[in-house]
């Protein structure tokens, strides 16, 4: 057990297909537990699978960053019933460290999931949870951060993006 390297904006394996999670035992509770602890170490409130480069429809959250085991969530196959709303926020990614955006997401939404042991249940989320629980099922679908901006905001974006890569904090 431990933690995952996280993989940045620019490898392929963030946006490859992601298969879905099929096998519901101790494999998966062992990716999943990684996949926390990668998450809170960052520290982040979320990771989706093929941030540590496994193509998995598969993802957690936890906006308590492990301060309360009640607000873990686990996302398998998730997919999102319905969203009511736009509310603009800003927003940060794993996979572009040190960085953020601001863009409009639903302000509420209601997402369809498996949990660890395969059991379908509805998660409703408003405001942070329920921008958090759309970036991590973009991540699923391979949709970035940098996916949501145009024109400007996004070549100021990446512009920020290869500053980091130059002084070699992309990595
Ligand atoms: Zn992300």
């Amino acid at each position: 057990m431990g933690r995952r390297p996280i993989i940045l904006w620019g490898d392929p394996r963030l946006v490859a297909p992601n298969e879905p999670v099929e096998g519901f035992g101790e494999e998966l509770d062992t990716l999943v537990t990684e996949m926390f602890e990668t998450s809170w170490a960052t520290p982040g409130l979320g990771l989706a699978a093929p941030q540590i480069g496994v193509n998995l429809r598969l993802a957690v959250l936890d906006l308590s960053v492990g301060k309360d085991s009640e607000q873990k969530i686990v996302l398998a196959n998730p997919k999102i019933t319905s969203q009511e709303g736009r509310v603009s926020m800003e927003e940060g990614c794993l996979s572009f460290p040190g960085l953020f955006t601001t863009f409009e997401r639903p302000k509420s939404i209601t997402v369809r999931a498996q949990d660890a042991t395969g059991k379908w249940r509805e998660i409703q989320g408003e405001d942070l949870l329920a921008q958090a629980l759309c970036h991590e099922i973009d991540h699923l679908n391979g949709t970035l951060l940098i996916d949501h901006i145009r024109g400007l905001k996004r070549r100021m974006f990446i512009r920020r993006v290869k500053k980091l890569q130059q002084a070699g904090a992309w990595s």
